[in-house]
C-alpha cells in the first residue's frame, strides 16, 4: 500500500500549504516520547504531538481505562442523561481547582471550551438584563479556530479572510518588563467604563504567539482590576494546564482566581478530544431559572463522551503519582539550566522558559522571512530525529513528562548544533 500517495489524493491536512510544504511522514506506532515512522525511522516528540500528550504515547493505564469504559458505556447523550466518569471527572477537576470553581460544562476541544466560556460570560449579564457587551483580550492571543475564539485572538494572517465576520473585541498590549504599568493603565481605561462582560487571557504565557511569558504580578493586578469593575475573567488554560508551567494550572502561580477556566489539550493525557469550561456557583446561578431560554443552550453531539472522560480520570490518577511531578520538576530544572547556558552565550537568541516549556526566539535578520528559518529549523531537527515544530522564528520544546534525561540532553545538543549554524 502506498500510504503517501493515498494521503496526497484523499487527505487535506490542517495548517498546511499542501502545494509547497513537504509531504507528511507516516507514523506507524508511538510509545512514550517516541514516534515510529514508516520506513524504520523514529522521532522524539518534542512538542507532545501538538502540545497535548502529557504522559507519553501508549500509556498502558490510560489504555486500560478506555478499554474498561468501552465495555460499560461507549457514548451516551449528555442532556437528560449522565454517567459515572463524567461525574467523577467533574468532581476531581473541581477539587484540583481553587474552591470557587466547581461547576463543569463539557465540550470537545480547546476552541469549544473557549466558545462556551465566552457564551457563558455574555449570557450571564444578558440573563440579568445588565448591559455589559464588550470583550477585552490581549494582543497576540490565540484561543482557537472557531469564530468566537478567532474573534478574541490576534488578527493576523491566519484569519484575514474571516475578519469581516468577527465580533468586535478590544485588545490590551502584551505586557513586558518595560510597559506593564502602561498596559495596566490601558486596561483601566477600557474596564472602568463598566461595559465589559469579560476579559479573556492565556495566563502567564501565550502559546501560539511564540511561548511568550509575562509576569504573575501583572496578571494578578489585571484580574483584581477586572473584579473591581465587575468584568468576568476567563483564563484560557488549554495550553498551560496539566503541569506544563511546573504547577497543575497556571493559576496556581497567582493570588487571584478567575471566574471561568477553559481546559483541554492534555486533559485526557492527550489521547482523546475533550474540553471543559469550569466556573463558579455565582455564574451558574445566573442561568438557574424557571425560564428555559435562560439556560445554557449549547452542546455538542459528543459532549461528555465517556471514553474521553475515562481517559481524563486516568490521567488525573497519573498526576497523583509523585514520579509524574518528579519528571516535571526534572524537565523544568534542565530547561532552566539550558536557558541559563544560552543566555550566557553571545547569540542572536532570546530565551524564555516556564516549567516544562523552553522557547528560543531567534533574532537573525539574515534569514529574511522567518518562514525560511522555521522550515530550516524544522528540517534540521527532523534529520536529527526530533519532531520539533517551530512557531515562526521561535524554537521550543514542551515534551511529554516521560521524556528521559538522556533524551532531553540529546534535544539540547541538537539545539546547540542548530544555533551554531546561525
Ligand atoms: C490549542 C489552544 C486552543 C484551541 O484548542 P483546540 O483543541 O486546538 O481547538 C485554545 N487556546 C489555547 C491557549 C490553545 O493553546
Amino acid at each position: 500500500m502506498n500510504w503517501n500517495e493515498l494521503d496526497r489524493k484523499y487527505v487535506w491536512h490542517p495548517f498546511t500549504q499542501e502545494k509547497t510544504e513537504p509531504r507528511p511522514f507516516v507514523v506507524e506506532s508511538a510509545k512514550d516520547a517516541t514516534l515510529y515512522l514508516e520506513g524504520g525511522n523514529a522521532l522524539l516528540d518534542c512538542n507532545s504531538s501538538w502540545w497535548v500528550n502529557v504522559h507519553g504515547h501508549g500509556n498502558s493505564e490510560i489504555q486500560q481505562a478506555i478499554h474498561e469504559q468501552f465495555s460499560k458505556v461507549d457514548h451516551v447523550i449528555f442532556a437528560g442523561a449522565t454517567h459515572h466518569k463524567a461525574i467523577e471527572l467533574a468532581q476531581r477537576v473541581a477539587t484540583l481547582l481553587p474552591s470557587d470553581l466547581e461547576k463543569v460544562f463539557f465540550s470537545d476541544n480547546g476552541s469549544t471550551a473557549v466558545e462556551v466560556a465566552l457564551k457563558m460570560a455574555i449570557q450571564f449579564w444578558h440573563n440579568q438584563g445588565i448591559k455589559k457587551k464588550k470583550i477585552l483580550a490581549m494582543r497576540g492571543a490565540y484561543h482557537g479556530d472557531t469564530f468566537g475564539a478567532m474573534s478574541a485572538g490576534e488578527r493576523d494572517y491566519f484569519n484575514v479572510p474571516f475578519e469581516d465576520y468577527f465580533f468586535s473585541v478590544d485588545f490590551i498590549d502584551f505586557p513586558n518588563e518595560k510597559n506593564e504599568m502602561s498596559v495596566l493603565e490601558m486596561a483601566d481605561e477600557f474596564l472602568s467604563t463598566g461595559e465589559y462582560a469579560t476579559l479573556i487571557v492565556e495566563p502567564l504565557i501565550q502559546g501560539s504567539s511564540g511561548m511568550r511569558t509575562y509576569s504573575s504580578f501583572f496578571l494578578d493586578k489585571l484580574v483584581e482590576m477586572a473584579r473591581c469593575y465587575e468584568t468576568l475573567v476567563i483564563f484560557d488554560e488549554v495550553m498551560t494546564a496539566w503541569g506544563r508551567t511546573g504547577k497543575m494550572f497556571a493559576l496556581d502561580h497567582l493570588k487571584q482566581v478567575p471566574d471561568i477556566v477553559c481546559l483541554s489539550k492534555g486533559l485526557t493525557g492527550g489521547v482523546l478530544p475533550l474540553g471543559l469550561t469550569v466556573t463558579s456557583q455565582k455564574i451558574y446561578a445566573g442561568f438557574w431559572n424557571d425560564q428555559k431560554h435562560k439556560a445554557m443552550l449549547h452542546g455538542h453531539s459528543f459532549t461528555g463522551n465517556p471514553l474521553a472522560c475515562a481517559a481524563a480520570c486516568e490521567s488525573l490518577t497519573l498526576f497523583e503519582r509523585e514520579s509524574t511531578w518528579e519528571n516535571i520538576a526534572r524537565i523544568s530544572r534542565m530547561n532552566e539550566e539550558f536557558a541559563q547556558e544560552i543566555k550566557g552565550k553571545e547569540l542572536p537568541v532570546s530565551v524564555r522558559n516556564l516549567g516544562t516549556i523552553l522557547a528560543l526566539e531567534i533574532k537573525n535578520d539574515q534569514h529574511g522571512y522567518f518562514s525560511t528559518l522555521k522550515e530550516e529549523a524544522y528540517l534540521f531537527f527532523l534529520k536529527n530525529g526530533l519532531l520539533l515544530r517551530p512557531l515562526g522564528n521561535v524554537i521550543f520544546i514542551n515534551p511529554p513528562y516521560c521524556l528521559k534525561k538522556e533524551e532531553q540532553e540529546y534535544i539540547f545538543e541538537k539545539i546547540r548544533q542548530f544555533l551554531s549554524l546561525l
